[in-house]
């Protein structure tokens, strides 16, 4: 259910409001618009009197919320929602019409501390505001490189000291968010643990943005309620990316589904961010499927770079060459132009 203000309710009216929400053993997320406040309240299914908060004072009217997904649907928040990011001198923005696209860049792992700084280096220069590499790596098989941990994060840490990009990079377990949060500026959560509920709510607790990956095989609503686990620990920054979905074309690694990018839009406020290097697999289909994603409305856009691919040790195939990268961001100011976005 959410609580619709009146225009002008008092700091007063609306603590009246959480304090009786509470008092119903719910929890409050409060919504502050332009011109009204409005309040969130979720926690069980119980059935809830609707009465009592529509005689309160400051209330203009209750509206039930019949999506499953809450918090993170454009019922409880009309305007788009925009993360602030500070990594050096600029703010970054991400979300809502009038921010610049996130162009998110730099390789699959973090592999030697020359590989990312060298890497960091190229994707600035190239246009790049955020510099992406796993320093832990979610590997179908256990005998490959797992990422160098603690020792990358220092080194995520130093490129963005030389370059002023900010961090994203994934955070697959409980026990490593404190460290992880230490060192990035956005924690991914992999596609692989869309659903790992236990890592939602470590993640929801934390106060970094997120970038949340959708699951190979999940659906969108699925993606939302993962979003919900989330945004109802508390923490009301996160990207929904989509990644490509697992479907029976085997040519490409996954397929991306374009769809997501206008439904998710249309079902949430929260930004999205297409990675076309995991939705295709291939680097020579990186650039078109990124032109796609722009024009449909994404955010940003996640691409693997890697300063030599045929040495990288791991997605060498779906990885752009520093020129290749240099040429896609070209392509892509002249497509957010086209749909009144900047880069
Ligand atoms: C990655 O970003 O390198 C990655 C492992 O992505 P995903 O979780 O989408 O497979
Ligand atoms: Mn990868």
């Amino acid at each position: 259910m959410v609580i619709i203000m009146q225009s002008g309710a008092s700091t007063q009216e609306i603590s009246s409001i959480i304090k009786q929400i509470e008092t119903a053993g719910m929890r409050a997320h409060l919504s502050q618009g332009e011109e009204r406040t409005i309040i969130g309240m979720v926690g069980n299914d119980r059935p809830i009197d609707r009465s009592v908060f529509e005689l309160m004072s400051g209330v203009d009217r209750v509206v039930p919320i019949l999506r499953p997904y809450k918090l993170a649907s454009r019922d409880f928040k009309k305007d788009d929602t925009v993360i602030q990011i500070n990594p050096g001198k600029t703010a970054i923005r991400i979300g809502g019409a009038s921010s610049a696209l996130a162009m998110m860049a730099g390789p699959c792992a973090v592999e030697t501390r020359e590989q990312i700084l060298e890497s960091a280096h190229i994707v600035k220069a190239a246009g790049a505001n955020i510099l992406r590499g796993g320093a832990f790596k979610p590997r179908t098989s256990p005998y490959s490189f797992q990422g160098h941990g603690e020792d990358a994060l220092k080194w995520l840490a130093e490129a963005r000291e030389q370059t002023g990009l900010a961090i994203v990079t994934e955070v697959m377990s409980v026990e490593q968010v404190p460290l992880v949060s230490q060192y990035a500026d956005i924690l991914q959560v992999g596609a692989r643990n869309m659903q790992n509920f236990a890592l939602l709510n470590a993640v929801g607790m934390s106060t970094r943005p997120v970038l949340l990956k959708r699951g190979m095989m999940s659906t969108m609503e699925e993606l939302l309620m993962a979003a919900e686990y989330i945004l109802s620990n508390g923490n009301y920054n996160v990207m929904l990316c989509e990644r490509g979905i697992r479907t029976f074309e085997t040519y490409t690694r996954n397929t991306l589904d374009i769809n997501a990018v206008p439904v998710l839009k249309t079902l949430s406020h929260l930004p999205v961010i297409v990675d076309p290097s995991h939705a295709t697999g291939k680097w020579e289909y990186v650039t078109a499927v990124s032109k796609a994603a722009v024009a449909a409305g994404a955010d940003g856009l996640i691409i693997e770079v890697h300063p030599n691919p045929a040495l990288a040790m791991s997605d060498g195939a779906q990885s752009l060459t520093p020129e290749n990268y240099v040429n896609l961001v070209a392509k892509i100011r002249r497509v957010a132009e086209a749909v009144d976005r900047t880069v």
